[in-house]
């Protein structure tokens, strides 16, 4: 999401000012940090970033130095307050109001603050995205009312608000017409989408996905994050009914100790998380499923952690994310007793992350000499006689291919399993 939103921020500069992009820091007008808060690792990350540039301004006074995302929602003047040579702090909200702060901060001077929610303000005035890729984001749902116990997401981000039905498919046929044929829709939770038609019948994600997938050129549909509470049998019917959504889904479940889930206020049991993954391999058989795992939840005792464990050997998880839970000012958890000791959090990643490798690998190894169909994004990034794409399950694939298949799906045949991705060959050229 903040690859995306880092993204945004560069078209409204780009539209709007006449900006153009380098990589070079020392070349630049402006610099801009999109900070992300959801652990404390990546809030404290900003501030010695900023350190590393602060000698940009000694050289050249006019540089404008920004920070925009969660860290900005959460620290607001705070940041301009440690570090008085920052221009300019947005939040995930006023990314597009970037070009008009800029402006004040040099009409008057002064440096600016906006960390406003103006609600969905900002899908009306950024410019429509010009992809560079057959594949694109978009963004369907903003926010969080969730209120996850140990989650800052709500506070930074703000509600759950959806963006109207007509103008996410207006949006999404227009990417279509650029030559895309992968969207992923992105949300906080994406599974909370909830909008109407102009003739005001309701419409959620089920209905969206299924729209979506009758736009011409859109091949494939991803969508991320969701969340267990509210993945209902609607869209488990869509994995049926649109062979355009993937065989992947991304589902944090974050621990497998329903005793964790109440302490975290999620709104489900493992069971129930349980129940979701079987009706989906019910429909979608094979479908591959990844997750987001917090370890050391305060209280979490060894036999919680034993529980997680074994839900992850009963579903055998593919690609997931895990980390050590992080306390975060302002949230419900921070405060609870029984913070659990660092060495034990991290022992525990160790253990959680060596089980989730090794099903990773599994689901890897079974894909050895199946044929695939592969969504050509690229050249290859290590060889020059290779092209790179991706399988429906999210497998990043290289293989043999001339250039003028980028954009296209290709079926190959899997041949070699790599840590990060597979190697394969072009069916077509093996019936040569
Ligand atoms: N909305 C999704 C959900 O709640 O299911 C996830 C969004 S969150 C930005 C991404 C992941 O960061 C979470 O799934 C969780 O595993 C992790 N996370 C969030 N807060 C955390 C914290 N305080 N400490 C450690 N990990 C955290």
């Amino acid at each position: 999401m903040n690859v995306h939103d880092s993204e945004r921020a560069l078209d409204a500069l780009q539209e709007l000012d006449y900006f153009e992009k380098t990589d070079l820091p020392a070349k630049a007008d402006v610099v801009i940090f999109n900070t992300c808060s959801v652990r404390e690792k990546a809030q404290e990350k900003v501030f010695s970033d900023l350190g590393r540039i602060k000698h940009l301004k000694s050289n050249n006074p006019e540089i404008i130095i920004g920070v925009g995302g969660c860290v900005a929602s959460q620290e607001g003047a705070e940041i301009i307050r440690r570090a008085p040579f920052v221009d300019v702090v947005f939040g995930p909200q006023t990314l597009h109001r970037l070009p008009g702060l800029i402006r004040k901060k040099l009409s008057t001077g002064k440096s600016q603050v906006d960390i406003s929610f103006p609600e969905i303000e900002k899908f009306d005035k950024l410019p429509l995205p010009k992809p560079q890729k057959c594949t694109a984001f978009l963004s369907i749902m903003e926010g969080c009312s969730k209120y996850c116990s140990f989650c800052v997401v709500p506070y930074t981000r703000g509600e759950e608000i959806s963006r109207p039905f007509e103008e996410v498919l207006i949006e999404l046929a227009g990417l279509s017409r650029q030559g895309v044929r992968e969207v992923t829709f992105l949300g906080q939770n994406v599974n909370a989408y909830s909008s109407q038609t102009k003739t005001n019948e309701k419409v959620d994600l089920a209905t969206l996905v299924e729209f979506s997938a009758a736009i011409p050129g859109i091949d494939r549909i991803r969508f991320t994050t969701s969340h267990p509470k509210e993945f209902n049998a609607r869209l488990i019917n869509t994995f049926y009914t649109t062979p355009q959504l993937v065989d992947h889904v991304h589902l944090p479940v974050q621990s497998g100790s329903d005793r964790v889930l109440r302490l975290m206020k999620r709104g489900y049991t493992r069971s129930k998380y349980e129940n979701i993954i079987k009706d989906l391999r019910t429909v979608r058989p094979g479908i591959s499923v990844g997750s987001d795992f917090i370890v050391g939840f305060p209280g979490e005792r060894d036999s919680d952690f034993e529980e997680t464990l074994q839900l992850i050997e009963t579903i055998k998880f593919d690609t997931s994310f895990s980390f050590m839970y992080s306390p975060r000012p302002g949230t419900p958890a921070a405060e609870l007793p029984d913070q659990v000791p660092l060495a034990t959090k991290k022992s525990r990643l160790q253990t959680l992350q060596s089980l989730l490798n090794k099903h990773r690998e599994d689901t890897s190894q079974s894909m050895l000499n199946s044929v695939q169909d592969v969504l050509v994004e690229g050249p290859s990034l290590k060889r020059k006689d290779e092209i790179s794409g991706r399988t429906s399950n999210n497998r990043i694939v290289n293989f043999k291919g001339p250039s003028n298949l980028i954009g296209r799906i290709e079926k190959v045949r899997i041949t070699e399993i790599m840590s990060n991705s597979l190697r394969a060959n072009r069916l077509i050229q093996n019936a040569a």
